[in-house]
């Protein structure tokens, strides 16, 4: 297996092109050439719990790598200059056409994301969402399909991403608590 880290595959200053970029201290690199420092943080990303008002929960079906075919919730990354409830809003309207009736902040868990060969380190924020309506909705995008599933049609295997398994393993135990 290749290895995707950040630290491993920049070799280059993205500032001066110099081959003397070097690693510096656990998580970042930086320019013996011109002094720029790169830092590895994580990307913020979101993610939607959206029930269908009969104890059903929302997954989609990944139409884009990694994990093409595989199982997520409704999301994304957050924009420069973003709000994370604004992020839901957004993915929400772009990969189903959903409009939102309110949402609530969950909790937040971390995931590693490799794309082209490169690990973007990401911070998941869940919400809730109460939709305005399920009627209608369409997959478009990076989805290929949506369906709302109880717990027992849910093989978690079928969802890769540890954070989103996460937030769906824990929506599943609040509502059988609440
Ligand atoms: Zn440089």
């Amino acid at each position: 297996m290749q290895n995707t880290n950040p630290l491993k595959v920049l070799k280059y200053c993205p500032k001066c092109g110099s081959s003397q970029f070097k690693v510096s201290g656990e998580r970042s690199l930086k320019c013996e050439s011109c002094g720029f420092h790169f830092f590895i943080n994580s990307a913020a990303a979101v993610a939607a719990l959206v029930c269908d008002g009969n104890g059903k929960l929302m997954l989609v079906t990944r139409g884009v790598e990694p994990n093409y075919g595989k199982l997520d919730l409704p999301g994304g990354f957050i924009d420069p200059g973003e709000t994370a409830e604004n992020a839901v809003r957004r993915e929400l309207s772009e990969e189903l056409g959903l409009k939102i009736k309110s949402l609530e902040y969950v909790g937040s868990a971390p995931n590693e994301y490799i794309f082209s060969e490169y690990t973007v380190f990401t911070l998941d924020m869940a919400f809730k969402v109460i939709p305005e309506s399920i009627i209608g909705l369409k997959p478009m995008d990076d989805i290929l399909d949506y369906k709302f599933y109880s717990e027992e049609e849910i093989n978690y295997d079928d969802i890769p991403a540890p954070s989103i398994k996460k937030f769906v393993k824990d929506y599943f135990n609040n509502e059988r608590n609440s």
